[in-house]
């Protein structure tokens, strides 16, 4: 093989690469949506709420759906999930809803709670219909940095209590990680953008973009010149494998190649290798995974250094790689990134193992994977630095993300914060649910003073 076609774009017709990127899940129709919500048991404190990050009422939503209403449906959803219909699509529910589902048996299935939250959402969006009415201004204005699931839901919420907000947002578009870090196929690009526009239909808020913190705005400024500050900009950071090679052509960050697979509308424009290797055991190693394949590569391999288990990403997203024609090969962790003629060629790994007290350790044994592509896989982390250095009042850390307490309050008076910059579990939804919290939180003290 020339080492000109180990890389390539259009290894794909646009007819495949159409089918390959279109929505992955198929919608409920209305006949499927009643049979579906007829199966729910309606159950007295239901264990699928206490799932729910948002608290969503989700016997509520169903019985519903089962009597037409779906419209109600919809507004019980989003009056506790602003991002309900994202949710419907991103969130986790094999390990969320319905894995507590009653209905999870040996012989059933639980009830299909993300396609039902879909039908509902999905139905009041594309009727363009406007249920929440904001309260009468209070004249109090909140700053809300990052224009993400947390900052979105915050602003929204902070509107609905009559404040008015103004976001800022580094990127050109609104969104955060639905926008620009999440597979192509799970959220089309025109549902995340209809659902900011819906978001900011409510009106009371605004944002203003290509605004980043520490470079075109500061939190003393904000602080000084906002009545409240929400902070909610997400993960800047990529973690680095700090091997011999890493540099090469060829070895690249996964966030920054699923962004641009986002924002590409011509997918076969995206050169992607004939051999693609991923590290790490994430959604975002399964995604980029995965869409490697769709783009047309012939071989697409993730190594984990632990077990199934210990993987980020769930059975359900391994099986989809698995689906998909993907390799997943656990226990073992990249050493030496190996060139030939100034291009990556292969990676070698040795095989890990739990030691007796349960340190990864490593066996000795190597083996070597050919590879034109490799993809970097492994996490994101917390930039710290455009916050500035809080002057006299010091910004508490944990974990290397900002420290907040249960109503999203930080170490700084009038600053809140929420989303993958504080710590948890990086999902959507629990950075939805962090900036509601954060918006009661701060109504309830501009209320107050
Ligand atoms: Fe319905 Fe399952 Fe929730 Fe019970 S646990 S209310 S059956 S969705």
């Amino acid at each position: 093989m020339s080492d000109a076609g180990r890389i390539a774009a259009r290894r794909l017709g646009a007819e495949e690469l159409a089918r390959n990127f279109a929505d992955i899940h198929v919608p409920l129709d209305r006949e499927r949506a009643l049979i579906e919500a007829s199966r729910c048991y309606f159950c007295y404190d239901a264990p699928c709420i206490q799932a729910c990050p948002t608290g969503i009422d989700i016997p509520g939503f169903i019985r519903k759906i089962a009597t037409d209403n779906v419209k109600g449906a919809a507004v019980t959803i989003l009056g506790e999930n602003i991002m309900g219909g994202a949710c419907a699509r991103v969130c986790p529910v094999e390990i969320l809803c319905e894995s507590a589902c009653v209905r999870e048996t040996q012989e059933s299935r639980p009830i299909q709670i993300g396609a039902l939250q879909r039908y509902a959402t999905d139905w009041l969006f594309e009727r363009k219909l406007q249920p929440f009415i904001r309260a009468p201004s209070t004249g109090k204005r909140v700053a809300v940095v990052g224009a993400g699931p947390a900052g979105l839901a915050c602003a929204h919420r902070l509107a609905l209590r009559g404040h008015e907000v103004t976001i800022f947002e580094a990127r050109p578009k609104a969104g955060g990680l639905n926008e620009y870090g999440i597979a192509a196929y799970k959220v089309p690009a025109d549902f995340v953008q209809a659902e900011v526009a819906f978001i900011l239909g409510i009106g009371g808020l605004k944002i203003e973009f290509g605004k980043a913190l520490g470079r075109d705005i500061s939190l003393s400024d904000l602080r000084r010149d906002f009545d409240a500050v929400f902070l909610g900009m997400g993960l800047a950071g990529t973690n680095a494998l700090a091997l011999e090679g890493e540099h090469l052509p060829g070895v690249m960050d996964a966030v920054a190649y699923i962004e641009r697979l986002r924002q590409e509308p011509d997918k076969g424009a995206l050169e992607i290798g004939r051999r693609v290797v991923v590290i790490g055991g994430g959604n975002t190693a399964i995604d980029i995974a995965v869409q490697s394949k769709r783009l047309g590569a012939e071989d697409v391999t993730i190594v984990y250094r632990r077990g199934p288990d210990h993987m980020g990403a769930t059975w359900h997203e391994q099986e989809l790689a698995q689906t998909n024609g993907v390799t997943i090969k656990h226990w073992a962790r990249p050493l030496r990134l190996v060139a030939h003629q100034g291009r990556l060629k292969e990676v070698e790994f040795e095989y890990t193992q739990l030691d007796e007290r349960g340190r990864l350790t490593s066996t000795g044994d190597r083996f070597t994977l050919l590879a034109d592509m490799l993809f970097k896989a492994i996490g994101q982390n917390f930039v710290s630095a455009p916050l500035g250095n809080g002057g006299a009042e010091p910004l508490e850390f944990v974990g290397g993300r900002i420290q907040v307490n249960a109503d999203r309050k930080t170490s700084l008076t009038g600053v809140w914060a929420g989303g993958d910059c504080v710590p948890g579990d990086d999902l959507t939804v629990s950075a939805v649910q962090d900036g509601k919290l954060a918006a009661e939180a701060i109504d309830r003290t501009l209320r107050s003073a």
